[in-house]
């Protein structure tokens, strides 16, 4: 079928108003299609006048109106178990994602970087070392603009930060670059197991084009080979003749070797980011970089101004010698032990919020291990205190709420100690998101610094 004729004159009912959706409506509205956007939730009034400016119509709560429709469009992260979409497919109407929809409309070369941790960091990092070698670059998917926004417009390079509920739905489209950061347990409520996580990110394979790289992690080949698959380009912390091609570190040198070539990407030390997974996540943007066909030298300069983004590892404060740092994005088990064994201090860590389906048993560990004191809050406050008592760490306490957190922590800090904010958890049992947990935390720390 001809691109144009796609979605014209179609009934499309787009599954969700969030910010994909609404993107989505927009899309399918400007290829000429007939609109009508269903969501759970209630929509904010700007997006009503959108929507009624763009001669969209919407409803809030599913009803059976939703399946009048030639094809469902899903936004980001509607599960295949949704009511409405098993209804759909019941009926016989076509199901498709966000990706598979925008896909035929996006001009430029598409990479794709997924992963359990890291991804908004690689993706960010890649654009800017791009942008840096003066190429129109955007940055889109889960990060930066919907990809609604960006179809028909033309770039060089459309770096997509992709989800595993994203690539879940894709089939149709063809990637020059993939990037897998890692592979650690994540949203296991909404795969079911990790088995179906991995098979999710591993729809990546899929979809690049005849020899297009895709990075992955060397540490993870047991993973990659019970599923079959195996990264083109493999990152290990040393080089190993058993690979034929790797981006690897010797001593602070971030090297790419292709057989017996071997070219230098980089010097650890002037990562402006701190800890050994941003090391990991400079080394696969550069070598993503390199291999987009870029030379080394000419993106130092992207590499040493690149500023962390918020929420990941970031510091506040420093009050009365006690750093507080904000990893409010740590929102599974994985990214927090990262952050507990990668950043050096001695530390006070605060964790708890609302659950994903996690055990509980390496971040405990982790927490022995790398923490002095931790303080509990949340919906899973007592699944973490119960997996914390299981590996025998009782210097924990337990707080109600953030300010009671910060509060305490507050009391144990000595000088030369960090306060993180590592959750292990996502926010939605108190906030909106994770941005507006890590502004509270912010508020209270700034707090602190004014009655110093
Ligand atoms: P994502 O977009 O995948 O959630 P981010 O770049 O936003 O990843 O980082 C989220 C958190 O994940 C960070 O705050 C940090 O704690 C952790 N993290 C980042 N990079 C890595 C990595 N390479 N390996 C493990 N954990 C990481």
């Amino acid at each position: 079928m001809a691109v144009l004729e796609r979605f014209a004159g179609k009934r499309i009912t787009v599954l969700g108003a969030g910010v994909s959706g609404v993107s989505l409506a927009c899309f399918a509205r400007r290829k000429g299609a007939q609109v009508f956007v269903t969501e759970q939730k209630t929509l904010s009034e700007s997006t009503k006048a959108l929507f009624f400016r763009e001669g969209i119509s919407w409803e809030e709560g599913h009803s059976e109106r939703a399946c009048a429709c030639d094809e469902l469009l899903l936004s980001s992260g509607v599960s295949p178990k949704a009511p409405l979409v098993e209804h759909a497919l019941s009926l016989n109407i076509r199901v498709t994602g966000e990706l598979d929809a925008v896909a035929p409309f996006l001009r430029g070369r598409l990479v794709a970087i997924t992963g359990s941790n890291g991804k908004s960091t690689t993706v960010s990092l890649l654009g800017h070392l791009l942008r840096g070698v003066g190429r129109n670059v955007v940055v889109a998917g889960n990060i930066g603009l919907p990809l609604g926004d960006i179809a028909d417009v033309e770039y060089d390079d459309v770096v997509m930060e992709l989800s595993s509920f994203q690539l879940h739905w894709t089939k149709n489209i063809a990637v020059h670059l993939g990037i897998i950061t890692n592979l650690d347990p994540d949203h296991l409520d909404w795969h079911g197991s990790f088995e179906k996580y991995v098979q999710a990110k591993f729809r990546l394979f899929d979809l690049l084009t005849d020899g297009g790289a895709l990075i992955g992690q060397e540490r993870e080949r047991v993973l990659y080979r019970t599923h079959e698959r195996m990264p083109t380009v493999p990152f290990a912390w040393e080089d190993s003749k058993e690979l034929e091609r790797v981006v690897f570190f010797e001593k602070e040198s971030c090297f790419l070797r292709q057989g017996d070539e071997r070219m230098f990407l980089f010097d650890r030390r002037i990562v402006p980011i701190p800890g050994k997974h941003n090391a990991e996540n400079a080394a696969m943007a550069m070598a993503a970089a390199v291999l987009l066909g870029e030379c080394p030298e000419c993106l130092t300069e992207g590499l040493k101004t690149f500023r962390s983004l918020p929420h990941r590892c970031e510091i506040i404060a420093t009050i009365d010698g006690v750093e507080y740092v904000d990893d409010s994005k740590g929102t599974n088990v994985a990214a927090t032990v990262t952050a507990l064994t990668s950043l050096e201090k001695p530390k006070i860590v605060i964790l708890g919020g609302q659950g994903k389906g996690e055990s509980y048993g390496g971040l405990a560990e982790a927490v022995r291990d790398h923490a002095e004191r931790a303080v509990v809050m949340g919906s899973e406050r007592e699944h973490i205190c119960r997996a914390l008592d299981e590996v025998g760490y009782d210097k924990y306490e337990r707080a109600a709420d953030m300010e009671a957190a910060l509060m305490i922590s507050r009391s144990l800090a000595r000088p030369g100690m960090m306060v993180l904010l590592s959750p292990a958890c996502t926010s939605w049992d108190a906030y909106s998101n994770y941005k507006e947990r890590g502004e509270h935390f912010r508020r209270i720390v700034q707090g602190f610094q004014a009655r110093t």
